[in-house]
């Protein structure tokens, strides 16, 4: 698979400060920041900082380093967030995935139940 990076995708431009988000977390590699438009009590997304289109780009080509510090971020939002009562994390991807945003994220939601994964059809 070829993955084309689009450098003026929304978090391309939140990474490089031109738009203003709020940010959760920040790492070496990582940035966490709440979602625009919350679907939970906690909403945050967490991306990479290297240029990666999808999660399956990312766990391709990501160094070791920024797989390692991009999961680890996610563990210390669990405990930053108040997610001991569960959370959910959904990456969506390209075109069935519905992905929106060019750029690898992770939601993390909770802070309620969040009932089934998906509606049953
Ligand atoms: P996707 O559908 O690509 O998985 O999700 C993209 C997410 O990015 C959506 O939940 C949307 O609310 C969020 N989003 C889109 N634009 C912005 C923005 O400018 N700032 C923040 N913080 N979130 C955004």
């Amino acid at each position: 698979m070829r993955f084309a990076y689009d450098d003026d995708n929304i978090f391309a431009r939140i990474l490089r400060g031109d738009i203003p988000c709020k940010t959760v977390l920040e790492t070496e590699h990582s940035l966490a920041f709440e979602d625009i438009s919350a679907q939970a009590p906690v909403h945050v997304l967490v991306i990479p900082k290297g240029p990666y289109v999808s999660y399956d780009h990312f766990a391709r080509d990501a160094s070791d380093a920024e797989i390692l510090d991009f999961n680890r971020a996610v563990a210390r939002l669990c405990e930053q967030c108040d997610l001991e009562d569960g959370f959910r994390a959904i990456t969506n991807a390209r075109a069935h995935g519905h992905q929106e945003v060019p750029h690898f994220h992770m939601h993390l939601l909770g802070g309620r139940p969040l009932g089934r994964l998906l509606e049953r059809s």
